[in-house]
């Protein structure tokens, strides 16, 4: 008989029992009466008598065959690797190697950066760019970082502590052996087959609408009406997730048109507005400035086709039903911007083989207890963002509990 032990920690505590008593701990076996009949059968106490002799039964002929196991000390590599050299990435490698542990950052395209090469502002006004040049300057300038551009990984083997990982890059092929894996692959954007992308250069996305309205771009410049539609390739049947970034990416991006063209037309169509935290704001900000939102539902979808304004110019025709009106809306646009969804990096997969990472809501990889203690960690942009979109690797820190500050576009926190 064993004495009552806190709950959800039986196996463990019996087993320490044992070793105090001096009998190898892997003759220990449970029978879980109290979860599996107490419990569960509480009001059928004749059943759940049955079923817990039942248990007992087949816990003691378990034991017969149990073989006394040894445990013993492992010695694990302190060298680390990280996948992705976007910031989640880079701030994983500079956080390990400010521990003094040596790290190879292993990035798939000629340049560090990932997604945020594409992002210039933030809504609270920060200069994306400037940050990201000092993160990749204090990258490459760090004595114990080992940067791999143009990489791709053909091969990772091992276990907890001791991984041996080949990389194929601009270095040639090297063989890693590390102790620690940091997957941090961030995320893609999805590609619209919608309201004319791809057809018409008038429809974009909004981070070529980001890009072009840093570059003053004659087309955002000169426009009298833009159009944002929200929840494009997600929220839907095939992806049933938000991606928690575009409604505050739209919201920034109607921010800077009207700060640089007060008079510009913008409106947003949304199924919800999901401006996160203070972020709100923002978009009470913009509806201030004479930004339109308009919400549709997704079984009466805005409709995109080309036509001609009262004034004889060409503009996109979107057709949206207004449901606070009541009525169908015919609105014309000289850009239309859409909120592409965010989906899985193209890699994800090879790389959850290779990593044996599983796969969480929405295909994006994710970080289980025992990929943990096999010091196998996501970092990043694994899944849809949450309020602060960095804070993906926020977590990926809080888990590990080892490798220390959380990245973000804020120029104070290096
Ligand atoms: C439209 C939009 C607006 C945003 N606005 C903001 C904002 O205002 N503020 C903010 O904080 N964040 C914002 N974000 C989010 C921000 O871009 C991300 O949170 C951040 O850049 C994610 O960094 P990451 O390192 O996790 O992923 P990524 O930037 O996606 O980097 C992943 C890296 O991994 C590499 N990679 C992928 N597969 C492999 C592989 N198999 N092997 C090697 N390398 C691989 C990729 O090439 C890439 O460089 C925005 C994102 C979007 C899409
Ligand atoms: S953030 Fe907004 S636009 Fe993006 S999926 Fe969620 S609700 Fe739709």
């Amino acid at each position: 008989m064993l004495p009552p032990v806190p709950r959800g920690r039986t196996s463990r505590y019996s087993g320490i029992l044992f070793v105090e008593a001096g009998i190898n701990q892997y003759y220990y076996e449970m029978s879980n009466i109290r979860e599996h009949c107490s419990w569960v059968h509480s009001e059928e106490k004749e059943a759940a008598t049955e079923k817990a002799k039942d248990l007992i039964r087949m816990s003691v002929a378990r034991v017969r065959h149990l073989e006394p196991l040894r445990e013993f000390d492992l010695p694990v590599n302190k060298v680390a690797i990280v996948v992705g050299g976007g910031i989640g990435g880079m701030t994983s490698a500079l956080s390990i190697a400010n521990q003094r542990h040596e790290v190879h950052l292993i990035e798939k395209e000629k340049e560090l950066g990932g997604m945020a090469r594409k992002l210039h502002y933030t809504l609270e006004g920060l200069d994306v760019q400037a940050y990201l040049k000092d993160l990749i300057g204090r990258v490459y300038k760090h004595p114990l970082i080992h940067v791999y551009t143009n990489a791709t990984i053909p091969e990772a083997t091992g276990y907890v502590g001791n991984f041996t990982t080949k990389v194929k890059s601009d270095r040639g092929l090297t063989e890693i052996n590390h102790g620690a894996a940091v997957i941090a692959i961030g995320a893609d954007l999805y590609t619209p087959t919608e309201y004319l992308y791809g057809e018409d250069d008038r429809v974009m996305n909004h981070l070529d609408l980001e890009e072009k309205i840093t570059n003053r771009d004659e087309k955002i410049v000169n426009a009298q009406s833009v159009v944002m539609i929200q929840c494009v390739g997600c929220r839907n049947e095939e992806r049933n997730y938000c991606s928690k970034i575009c409604c505050s990416e739209s919201i920034k991006n109607a921010l800077k048109l009207k700060e640089i063209k007060p008079d510009v037309d913008v409106c947003i169509l949304f199924r919800d507005i999901r401006s996160y935290g203070f972020k709100e704001d923002y978009y009470r900000e913009a509806a201030g400035k004479g930004v339109r939102f308009i919400r549709y539902e997704p079984e009466n979808k805005p409709q995109v086709e080309p036509g001609e304004a009262e004034d004889g110019r060409p503009v996109l025709k979107v057709t949206a039903m207004d449901y606070v009106l009541g009525k169908n809306l015919e609105l014309d646009a000289d850009i239309i911007a859409l909120a592409a969804a965010i989906i899985p990096s193209a890699g994800s997969q090879e790389i959850s083989k290779l990593f044996k990472v599983g796969f969480g809501a929405g295909r994006f990889l994710s970080g289980s207890p025992c990929q943990i203690t096999a010091c196998r960690f996501c970092r990043g942009r694994r899944l849809p963002v949450r309020d602060s979109p960095l804070s993906q690797a926020y977590i990926g820190n809080g888990r590990s509990g080892l490798w220390g500050c959380r990245p973000c576009f804020n120029p104070s926190c290096k």
